[in-house]
């Protein structure tokens, strides 16, 4: 990544109207945790709903909302103890941490050296405590010497029960719930693969730098997917879709140790074993799917392959998926193919066979995972679709009508008693009628626009003294600005 840029293209919009902010700030700010607002809300909930659309409702995967705290045993078994560490160096003097990786990457990024910088992720710690020794690379803030890297786990420690009897953690990612849950819903609602459980949940990562707001937290938001498979059987369709279509589709991809990416089929990177199987590739047609529907364009987004020493523990393949934002690319969601690692390794901790009868046969399954962090779409849905608006005067956002926080703002021409009566009609059916609107009379209509503008509201009604008389209003298009009169009858 470039040298970083630390604010949002659009950073006023977010402060000015709150789409989220530090959190619990009128105390301490503590790094990495943020609240949303009652518009950023809206988006994120959007996000969301699309995701179900397509990853619960059109695959027909099973969504459940497993706990957040889990007990030890189960991040013993799935590996997240003894690997889920980043590598940190304290400062000698004032006592701040740090990634040891960070500090050499952006050492390099700020001379340029995209190479050593690339190499980073595979360098050993013995390695990367010589290199920051060798480059004098000191404390930022007061020039401090560092001490040895140390591993550092990423999940937050917790005491279940009055003493603490039994130890637990905050869980770092969703998807442990779905593998625990697999045999159980298997039985209860009688599952046979393939199958995916979805989950949208919170999860929590003690990070040692979090940053640039919403790109790392403490505490944020993912959309998951375990597809469910049976390894020995070739896919070649899922929920009335045909894979052999969908891995048809070009993606972006950028190989690992490459500089540019090329334009290639899922099903060329299937055959020279890039992609590791059909299940997979489908996967990664879903994920372009999804990510246009929320208004992203096949040109700003790529696949990005993850090499070995880099990938999580649990995944044999795994591709990010990365936006172009003013941060540079930024990694937004990944596919990962976790095999039958986290199944087998729950099998064997809990003594329970965790395989399920398929065609006649016992099958523990292996699952490719779809994994999205909301909070990371939707500050690079806020970077990507601010527009400057000099011909208007403001900033406004073009979020398309499946992410804006509401499709109608609908306001009364002046504080009239009849026309504020009107116009709350209106806006009463319209929202019975579950078209997501709001009402607002304060302020010049001119005022009401550019602060519908600026959270992205497609359209404007305005309620005039005509409206009285033929039931007509006028239609504001934000992003052409121009106004057409409809009866009322042709919105709901
Ligand atoms: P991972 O399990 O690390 O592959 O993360 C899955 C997704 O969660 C990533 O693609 C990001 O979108 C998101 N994510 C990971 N770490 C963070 C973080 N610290 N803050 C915000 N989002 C994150």
């Amino acid at each position: 990544m470039a040298k970083e840029k630390k604010e949002n293209r659009a950073a006023n919009i977010i402060a000015k109207r709150g789409i989220f902010y530090q959190a619990f700030s009128i105390y301490k700010e503590i790094g990495g945790f943020y609240d949303y607002g009652p518009i950023g809300l809206r988006i994120k909930r959007n996000v969301e709903n699309a995701w179900r659309r397509l990853y619960v409702d059109r695959l027909g995967s099973l969504e459940i909302d497993s706990t957040t705290l889990l007990p030890e045993i189960v991040f013993k078994a799935s590996g997240h103890l003894a690997t889920f560490t980043d590598p940190i160096t304290k400062c000698m003097r004032c006592g701040r941490s740090y990634r040891a990786d960070k500090l050499l990457e952006s050492f390099y990024a700020e001379r340029g050296d995209a190479e050593s910088m690339a190499a980073v992720s595979g360098m050993s710690q013995q390695e990367m405590q010589r290199r920051i020794k060798e480059h004098g690379i000191r404390c930022e803030k007061c020039g401090g010497e560092f001490s040895q890297i140390e591993r550092f786990n990423l999940m937050f420690k917790t005491g279940i029960g009055s003493v603490g009897e039994e130890v637990g953690y905050l869980r770092p990612e969703t998807a442990q719930g779905a593998y625990l849950d697999f045999k159980p819903l298997s039985k209860m609602y009688g599952i046979s693969i393939p199958v995916g459980i979805a989950q949208i949940g919170r999860v929590y990562r003690n990070e040692i730098s979090p940053r640039q707001q919403l790109i790392r937290m403490r505490e944020f938001n993912q959309m998951e997917l375990q597809f469910f498979f049976d390894p020995g059987l070739e896919l070649e369709e899922f929920a009335g879709m045909n894979v052999k279509e969908l891995t048809g589709r070009s993606i972006s991809f950028l190989a690992s140790g490459e500089k540019e990416p090329i334009e290639a089929s899922i099903e060329y990177l299937l055959k020279n074993g890039k992609v590791p199987n059909a299940a997979f590739g489908m996967i990664l047609n879903l994920a372009c799917r999804f990510i246009e529907s929320l208004g992203f364009s096949s040109k700003q987004y790529r696949f990005r392959e993850i090499e070995e020493h880099e990938r999580a523990h649990y995944a044999k393949a795994a591709f990010d998926l990365e936006v172009k934002t003013s941060y540079g690319y930024i990694e937004i969601g990944g596919t990962h193919y976790r095999t039958d690692y986290d199944l087998s390794a729950h099998a064997k901790m809990s003594g329970e066979d965790l395989s399920i009868m398929s065609n006649g046969k016992k099958v523990l399954p292996h699952v490719v995972e779809a994994s999205f962090g909301i909070d990371r779409i939707l500050l690079a849905l806020l970077d990507t679709s601010v527009q400057e608006g000099l011909e208007r005067g403001w900033e406004w956002l073009d979020l398309n009508e499946r992410v804006a926080p509401y499709l109608y703002g609908i306001f009364p021409l002046q504080k009239d008693e009849k026309l504020v009566s009107k116009a709350m009609e209106l806006s009463t059916l319209l929202i019975e009628k579950e078209v997501p609107s709001y009402y607002a009379e304060t302020g010049s209509i001119g005022k009401r626009y550019a602060r519908a503008d600026e959270i992205g509201v497609p359209k404007c009604i305005t309620i005039d003294y005509q409206t009285l008389e033929d039931d007509t209003v006028t239609i504001r298009d934000r992003n052409t600005m121009k106004q057409v009169r409809k009866n009322i009858g042709e919105l709901v």
